[in-house]
């Protein structure tokens, strides 16, 4: 449950009142507030994180015959823009405490066609980015960081973007910073977001933004770009939500500490780990069942009104990676035990008191009459 309201409204207002709506000075005000806040060189606004990982690919130049090692604990997205570059998604398994790509498992998964590794901070807690950097400096491979779930997030002093060629961030609805649909890719290098900027706009060298800024001056097209560009109105729209971010993060601390102490005795339900030295986003609440069959309980939630969705079903038993990736049942037994027990409870800054003892009352309650 997003909480925009009168501020967003107030930004919109004046939003509106601007002759450019698309990509213009509230643009490149939200990325010097998003690139400032990750303490990054750059960041740039894009439609989607989908996008985002994209052409963050296109720019490192990864591609048909190429190799990137992703983790099957994710949203499909992830893989579709590696397979949308005409690259393979290499799949690895994952950690069971925290759900991550485990980097033990990757240098096995290495060949001589592995280009990238794409991380994805599961939840909200962050891989091992030391670890994954070391891996990746030793086989001079890029590292492009899946953060949709992660942009408050920190581990061993690391931030997303800050060990990495690139971060990809998603304000879809259900994300923790949201304007509907929207995104944003932050690098340090100056080649990089040189060569993302072309890319999010058709690789032309002017912009309507410049057209107002300048006046009309012949522009040149010099990629193959695509349609990413963020516009003002998504801007306006995530703009005020940075003050509030670390607010909302505390009251997300506060109801995940809620849940944890009272979850924590009861037999057959499980948490995830939350790792020393780490800032957890903490996008969504997931629980492990195995006091019974997970769908059975899912449907016992649901039938009492709390509404709870499953991150993730692992993406290689879905149809179209099995046909296209050759995965099976068995690939990676740590993801599709997580798969088979995980289940995302209600969880939002501004669930309230009430709300969170009624989900754990109704945990209670199921496991109880088991
Ligand atoms: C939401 C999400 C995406 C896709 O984000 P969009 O902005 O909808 O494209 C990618 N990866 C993960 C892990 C996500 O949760």
């Amino acid at each position: 449950m997003h909480d925009l309201g009168e501020e967003e409204l107030a930004s919109l207002k004046i939003a509106l009142s601007s002759s450019i709506l698309t990509t213009g000075e509230g643009v490149a005000e939200f990325e010097r507030n998003f690139a400032k806040l990750l303490c990054c060189d750059y960041a740039l606004g894009v439609t989607s994180c989908t996008g985002a990982l994209h052409m963050a690919l296109l720019a490192l130049e990864v591609g048909p015959g190429d190799e990137v090692i992703t983790t099957p604990m994710t949203f499909i997205a992830t893989a579709t823009a590696i397979m949308c570059v005409g690259a393979k998604p290499v799949l690895v398994d994952v950690e069971p405490n925290t759900g991550n790509i485990d980097p033990n498992n990757i240098e096995k998964a290495i060949s001589s066609k592995t280009k990238a590794i794409m991380p994805v901070h599961l939840y909200g807690q962050m891989c091992d980015m030391i670890a994954l950097r070391k891996i990746a400096d030793k086989f001079n491979l890029k590292l492009i960081e899946d953060s949709a779930h992660c942009v408050e997030g920190e581990r061993d002093g690391v931030r997303p973007g800050q060990l990495s060629d690139a971060a990809c961030f998603s304000f879809y609805a259900t994300k923790n910073l949201t304007c509907g649909e929207g995104g944003a890719v932050i690098t340090n290098s100056d080649e990089l977001y040189k060569k993302m900027k072309l890319l999010r706009l058709h690789g032309m060298t002017k912009t309507a933004y410049d057209r107002e800024k300048n006046g009309y001056e012949h522009w040149d097209m010099v990629e193959l770009g695509w349609k990413y560009n963020m516009d003002n109105i998504q801007a306006a729209i995530l703009i005020p939500q940075l003050k509030r971010l670390h607010r909302k993060l505390e009251l997300r601390h506060a109801l995940a500490s809620y849940y944890e102490n009272n979850i924590k005795d009861i037999q057959g339900v499980n948490l995830f780990d939350v790792l020393p030295n780490t800032v957890h986003a903490r996008h969504l609440f997931p629980i492990k069942v195995t006091k019974c069959n997970r769908d059975y309980f899912l449907k016992k939630m649901q039938e009492k009104g709390i509404n709870c969705v499953v991150n993730y079903r692992p993406i290689h038993l879905l149809k179209y990676f099995k046909l296209n990736l050759g995965y099976k049942v068995g690939d990676f037994p740590v993801a599709e035990n997580i798969g088979e027990q995980v289940i995302s409870l209600p969880f939002y800054p501004g669930m309230g008191e009430e709300k969170s003892r009624e989900v754990i009352n109704t945990i209670r309650s199921i496991v109880n009459n088991i």
